[in-house]
């Protein structure tokens, strides 16, 4: 599977090297130049990780990663910032603001391309460890799986990633807004009814295994996750 990477860059020689580059190691590339313009593109796509520039006309790549790291939708986005500085205050700053990594500028296209993969190593190997357990459910992001108890269950990619965002956000009462842009990526055309589609196979699957009533209506609200009794 190739991974969506953003590159915000505003030298369009450098932005060019590191596209044909990305592309040629297998990357889906979406570039951009400049932090306006990645700040939309984030939200609306959910790269899997952004490289990007430090010194850029207007919003600097410093604010960016701010506003990224303050926004619960992309925080957890790897960032690894390019720079012309070499100077090591300048690395820390990056560090500080929330990049996993930087790259110096000039670099060599390999060495960018091995810290790419190196980021997205990292990131696969937090999400082993968000695997969630809850009310005799058992959901294991990395390889996808889902356990009733011991028994195997098999959820729709959908389902899995909305059950899995209910659990890992259990016990809260989320609107079917704020699943639209935690589970669906913010996605601006999809109605708020697909939530309720979503929710209604997802409970199907788990009523096989006597759970579905942990998928709970929340009257007027929307849903949660729930080991309790509903309020209804
Ligand atoms: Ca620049």
């Amino acid at each position: 599977m190739s991974a969506r990477i953003l590159l915000v860059e505003d030298e369009p020689d450098v932005s060019e090297l590191i596209l044909v580059n990305l592309r040629h190691a297998g990357f889906v590339v979406n570039a951009v130049d400049d932090a306006e313009k990645a700040w939309k593109l984030l939200r609306e796509e959910r790269p899997e990780a952004v490289l990007l520039d430090w010194l850029l006309p207007g919003m600097s790549g410093f604010q960016l990663i701010r506003h990224m790291r303050a926004d619960q939708r992309c925080r957890e986005v790897p960032v690894i910032m390019l720079t012309a500085r070499s100077a090591e205050v300048d690395k820390i700053a990056a560090l500080e603001a929330g990049a996993d990594d930087y790259v110096t500028k000039p670099f060599s296209p390999r060495e960018l391309v091995a810290r790419v993969k190196a980021v997205l190593r990292r990131r696969d190997a937090k999400s082993i460890e968000e695997g969630v357990e809850l009310g005799g459910l058992r959901l294991m992001p990395h390889t996808r799986k889902a356990l009733a108890g011991k028994t195997p269950i098999v959820l729709g990619p959908t389902e899995f990633r909305l059950l899995h965002f209910l659990m890992t956000h259990a016990e809260r009462v989320h609107s079917r807004g704020q699943l639209l842009d935690y589970v669906w990526g913010g996605r601006l055309h999809i109605e708020e009814r697909t939530v309720d589609v979503h929710i209604r196979r997802l409970r199907c699957v788990l009523e096989d295994h006597q759970l579905d009533a942990m998928v709970q209506t929340v009257r007027g609200i929307g849903y949660r996750f729930s080991t309790g009794p509903t309020d209804a």
